[in-house]
């Protein structure tokens, strides 16, 4: 009996995947293929191809222990075309299989690749949903069609009661839905933030950072030290970890941010929630157990399944909804080429050198980190949406487009005119001295306005609200700095407008 050809992606490492749910041991074949193009269609950061890569190889490692045939071409093989489409076409040469069978991937220039598959190759090929996610995207559709989820808000109170996920009968836990104005404290002074576990790597994963180095040394980040885990197995003690450890401070300092703490109090789960070490429901799961259980607050696992049943869920309804035109609005106008110090982590701006140095160390930075500060220059200095979206999606272990694309277009860039979010988060320095310590050391005063020693976030943040007058001065949201705006006097505006057209135009 000819086999079936299963193909699973290198964000798809888990037995649930829908590609494999019914393999036959006996019969099918399961195909993984390293590919050269997928690590470098943006530059991605030397860890998270490290990270992918080893992942994948002890993924197969636990297929065969299985007795699953895995048919898997390595990155130095070399018969390998480097490509999906050309190792899919060898692949079905070399099996003659009855199907392909393939689970959609995140990214649709993925899909449309598979979709060219079912036209190019000489046997059927069946292109799974992806039901790792709580929301299909035909209930996402039909939630919008029922105007339920016009914003992630309603759409997560409508998961909230789907799931049963922190409900008590048909009212939410606690009393509330969001807890939210609770997880706003700044870090006290002398708070210990607890160790965070990291794995050292076995022969294995210390093969493909050689591998790493040598194919893609000139690759933005460190490769070392390597900390990820790379099995399922270290994906739950990873999980364990946060359960106990962070979860029940991470409510309260989920916006806190401070010099030398990279990960404070985060989950650090993204990267395993993505590739398919750990899903979404068992991670949500023990979070609500922890609650039940008195081990953590209301207020730290609310927040935490807020950002996975309603952000994490959200964002990819709108991706598979919008795109591929998402991609190509830019609501704003925005077109300056992306400043070298994204790439070199070199500027005097203490806040952009912590956050830019924590991605490069470990393909990671927290979300106050990308969306407050990393994020919210590129919004103010008016970067082009491609170039900045292009360095998330490069620079997180985290990042596949489905996730990225939204959360940098939509939150960040309000590129999409407030499909995302009902407002851009632009914010100035003030914000930043608010929640973290970055401003004591820096080469600039958050207090200071305008003129020299002014930190940029100030007067970028009004150029950047005088700049965009017409697009958004009629949003309600604003309405309270633009009625600031129309009080200041003239020659206030153009010093601002001088000074921040100064400090944009000097950036490499
Ligand atoms: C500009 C920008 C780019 C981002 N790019 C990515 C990306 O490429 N990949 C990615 O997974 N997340 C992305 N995020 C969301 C978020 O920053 C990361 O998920 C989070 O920092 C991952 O770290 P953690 O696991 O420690 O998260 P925690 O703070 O512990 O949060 C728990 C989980 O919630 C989910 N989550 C939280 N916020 C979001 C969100 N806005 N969208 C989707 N999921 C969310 C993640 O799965 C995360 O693991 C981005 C956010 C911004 C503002
Ligand atoms: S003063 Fe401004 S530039 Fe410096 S760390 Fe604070 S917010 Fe960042």
């Amino acid at each position: 009996m000819s086999p079936h050809l299963r193909f699973v992606l290198g964000d798809q490492l888990t037995r649930e995947v829908s590609s494999l749910a019914d393999l036959d041991p006996a019969r099918d074949i399961v195909l993984m293929v390293e590919v050269e193009v997928e690590a470098r269609y943006v530059p991605h950061h030397q860890q998270k191809i490290a990270f992918l890569l080893a992942a994948m190889r002890h993924f197969a490692q636990a297929l065969r222990a299985e007795g699953i045939r895995v048919d898997y071409v390595r990155l130095d093989d070399p018969a390998n075309t480097q490509s999906f489409s050309g190792e899919i076409a060898r692949a079905v040469e070399r099996h003659a299989p009855a199907s392909v069978i393939v689970t959609e991937p995140g990214e649709w220039r993925v899909r449309a690749m598979m979709a060219d598959w079912a036209e190019t190759l000489p046997v059927p090929v069946h292109i799974r949903e992806d039901d790792r996610f709580f929301c299909s995207h035909a209930e996402f559709a039909a939630l919008g069609r029922a105007r339920k989820t016009g914003r992630m808000e309603f759409f997560y109170r409508e998961m909230r009661r789907r799931t049963g996920l922190l409900m008590r009968g048909d009212a939410p836990e606690g009393g509330q839905w969001n807890f939210d104005p609770e997880n706003r404290r700044a870090l006290p002074r002398g708070l210990r933030v607890p160790p965070r576990q990291r794995f050292t790597p076995d022969a294995l994963t210390r093969a493909v950072i050689d591998l790493v180095a040598a194919r893609f040394g000139g690759h933005f980040g460190d490769l070392e030290p390597f900390g990820w885990a790379v099995t399922r197995a270290d994906a739950l003690r990873a999980l364990d970890h946060f359960i106990e450890d962070t979860l029940p401070g991470f409510g309260d300092y989920q916006d806190a941010m401070k010099a030398g703490e990279d990960f404070l109090f985060h989950g650090l789960l993204s990267p395993y929630l993505n590739c398919g070490l750990l899903t979404a429901r068992e991670v949500c799961a023990r979070a609500e157990e922890a609650f039940r259980s008195g081990a953590a607050p209301i207020n730290a696992v609310e927040g935490f399944i807020r950002q996975i049943l309603g952000w994490r869920e959200f964002v990819r309804g709108i991706y598979w909804a919008e795109m591929p035109a998402y991609a190509d609005s830019n609501h704003l106008n925005a077109g300056r080429d992306l400043p070298a110090m994204y790439w070199t982590g070199e500027t005097p701006m203490r806040c952009m050198a912590e956050c830019i140095g924590a991605t490069r160390r470990h393909a990671y930075a927290h979300h106050i980190q990308r969306l407050m500060v990393t994020g919210n220059f590129a919004l103010l200095a008016g970067v082009a949406p491609a170039q900045i979206e292009e360095w998330y999606l490069a620079v997180y272990a985290d990042a596949f487009e489905w996730v990225e694309l939204p959360n940098v277009h939509g939150m960040v860039m309000h590129a999409d005119g407030g499909r995302l979010g009902s407002k851009p988060y632009a914010a100035s320095g003030a914000y930043i001295d608010r929640m973290s310590d970055y401003c004591k050391g820096c080469a600039f005063n958050p207090k200071v306005k305008r003129g020299p020693g002014a930190c940029p976030f100030n007067y970028l943040y009004w150029n950047f609200l005088i700049e965009n007058e017409k697009p958004l001065s009629a949003n309600p949201r604003l309405a309270m700095p633009y009625r600031t705006l129309a009080r200041m006097p003239a020659a206030q505006r153009a010093e601002i407008v001088a000074d921040a057209t100064a400090f944009l135009d000097s950036l490499p």
